[in-house]
């Protein structure tokens, strides 16, 4: 009951990780990668989509793309508020660029996007650059 289910966010694995671990370093059965990492992530669509309909914990996703100058600036205070949130969330970007059919697949009309995703339902999301204390607390709110 207690056991937390969290994807692997670098090979897709699904691990059960004891409620009394998630403060600490769990790390993946399957290719060892922490799962609870204190910097944002980059993701494939596969794993996007796996990670958004299995896992217990918060999982917030930054939809943004090289070419766009407020996903530049929000980048690194993305990467703050990841460092902050970990543990609660996890805090992931998805290049709508690379990977253009996701963008749509998720209905982001405008970068960047922030969708948070929570036991398999997009819990909210918000558009347009935020810093890191506003991330913070709108993860949290
Ligand atoms: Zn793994």
């Amino acid at each position: 009951m207690a056991d937390k289910t969290l994807t692997c966010l670098s090979c897709a694995q699904l691990n059960r990780v004891p409620e009394e671990k998630m403060a600490s370093n769990a790390k993946c059965g399957k290719c060892g990668t922490p799962l609870l990492p204190k910097a944002a992530v980059d993701v494939d669509p596969a794993i996007l989509e796996k990670a958004a309909k299995n896992d217990d914990l918060p999982l917030v996703v930054d939809f943004w793309a090289p070419w766009c100058g407020p996903c530049k600036m929000m980048g690194p205070e993305f990467a703050k508020a990841a460092g902050s949130l970990a543990g609660k969330a996890r805090l992931v970007k998805l290049d709508t660029q690379k990977h253009q059919s996701t963008g749509g697949r998720y209905r982001i009309r405008g970068i960047p996007t922030v969708v948070a995703f929570e036991r398999g339902k997009e819990k909210k999301r918000q558009s347009g650059a935020m810093r890191a204390g506003q991330i913070v607390s709108w993860v949290r709110g």
